[in-house]
């Protein structure tokens, strides 16, 4: 998403680019069943989509709004709730298969020039006199005078280019499961914070919804292994009423993890999105960091000529306006996440009374939903 994303971008600033992706955008089939891979889309990441031109396609695709967030703890009746009315929104942001998005951006190379090399991936990177010089597996060769790493979590070229991270796994797994539900398409997500870890849902489009089931390693693995009827009686024991008669469609689950890149560029090599930053997915703001990126990068990339690319102080002013933002974000989500999970002490009264507090506050609410929407 963050990598084609860039690459619309670049090119509608002027200059020549070619992507390298092994797993390239497959065309849509609306009667295709929802993928897993969703992400809670903010408005300020779909008005950097509208800019790229990405947005109408998305939108003709499949995407759900949503316009009200809610948490809460034990009793579903202390809670916080957003509406986008709050803060005279008609939403608050779009849950979107991650497919989807891709597809959207790829839509458009075709109208600027843009090169994918697709199916592969890189066998060698080499630097000569200010430029990057990549072989592909394919046998390619390209040269450039920048390379934007935006190659997910596990960044090859993060770890070619010998640029550390900071971070560790949360000893926490996390279960999407897609399901069918009596009720008709849901405008709300909602998320309710358990001594095991947060169950929630996010509404997809139809009489579809997709939940996400935050556990220990183990009770996850024990979740896999079920049938889905097994799984959803488990589902119905743990998951709040209000969850209504469902079926299970898929499910998959992922490890939690939060990664910190050093830096973000280093000589003419620089990174955006996971490849820079993994977060949390408690609060889905993983891509939308991700698309603060890419505005960004493209603002300082729009004042600096092609002969410029090599000269590193617009990637410093880049570092400078990501790195503390994307930092304080990763840092608020470990605060809730092993702050909600500690249940003895004064704590678990303190998390009520904050959470009737906020729901009774009009300041923090409308800054908590500026967040939220990527504006704050
Ligand atoms: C369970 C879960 C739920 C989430 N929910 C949300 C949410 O609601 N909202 C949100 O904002 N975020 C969410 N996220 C986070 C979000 O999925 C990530 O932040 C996002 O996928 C990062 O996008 P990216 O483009 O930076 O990296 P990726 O999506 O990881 O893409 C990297 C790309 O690089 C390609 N690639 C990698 N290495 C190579 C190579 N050597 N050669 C060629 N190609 C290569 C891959 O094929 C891939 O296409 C969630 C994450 C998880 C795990």
């Amino acid at each position: 998403m963050v990598g084609a994303a860039v690459a619309v971008g670049a090119a509608k600033l002027g200059f020549k680019v070619a992507i390298i992706e092994a797993n390239p955008a497959k065309d849509f089939d609306p009667n295709s069943p929802m993928d897993l891979r969703v992400s809670a889309i903010s408005v300020a990441s779909e008005q950097l989509l509208t800019q790229l031109g990405a947005w109408p396609s998305i939108n003709s695709m499949r995407t759900c709004p949503y316009l009200g967030l809610e948490t809460w703890e034990r009793n579903e009746n202390v809670k916080t709730a957003f509406r986008a009315e709050e803060v005279g929104a008609s939403h608050l942001g779009h849950i979107i298969e991650n497919r989807v998005i891709v597809l959207a951006l790829w839509q458009q190379f075709a109208d600027h020039s843009i090169t994918p090399f697709t199916h592969t991936s890189i066998n060698q990177i080499n630097r000569n006199k200010g430029v990057v010089e990549i072989t592909l597996a394919s046998g390619e060769q390209l040269t450039a005078p920048l390379l934007v790493a935006a190659d997910g979590a596990n960044s090859y070229v993060r770890h070619w280019a010998g640029i550390g991270i900071s971070g560790w796994d949360y000893g926490h797994h996390c279960m999407l499961i897609n399901i069918n539900t009596e009720q008709g398409q849901q405008d709300t997500t909602w998320q309710q914070f358990t001594p095991t870890g947060p169950k929630a849902l996010l509404p997809l489009p139809g009489n579809k919804a997709s939940l996400v089931w935050y556990d220990s390693p183990a009770t996850i693995k024990q979740l896999q292994q079920l049938n889905p009827r097994q799984l959803q009686s488990q589902i119905a024991q743990i998951f709040p009423n209000k969850l209504g008669q469902f079926e299970v469609v898929d499910y998959a689950s992922f490890p939690l993890t939060r990664r910190h890149a050093q830096r973000y560029f280093i000589d003419n090599v620089v990174l955006l999105g996971d490849a820079a930053h993994t977060i949390n997915p408690l609060a889905g703001q993983g891509v939308n960091l991700g698309f603060k990126d890419v505005a960004v990068l493209l603002q300082e990339l729009e004042k600096v000529a092609a002969e410029q690319l090599g000269d590193t102080a617009w990637l410093q002013r880049y570092q400078d306006r990501r790195y503390k933002d994307n930092l304080l974000m990763m840092s608020a989500m470990d605060v809730f996440y092993k702050g909600f999970k500690i249940q003895t002490g004064p704590l678990p009264m303190l998390r009520n009374m904050l959470l009737k507090l906020a729901n009774h506050s009009g300041p923090i609410k409308k800054q908590v939903l500026k967040y939220a929407m990527g504006l704050g």
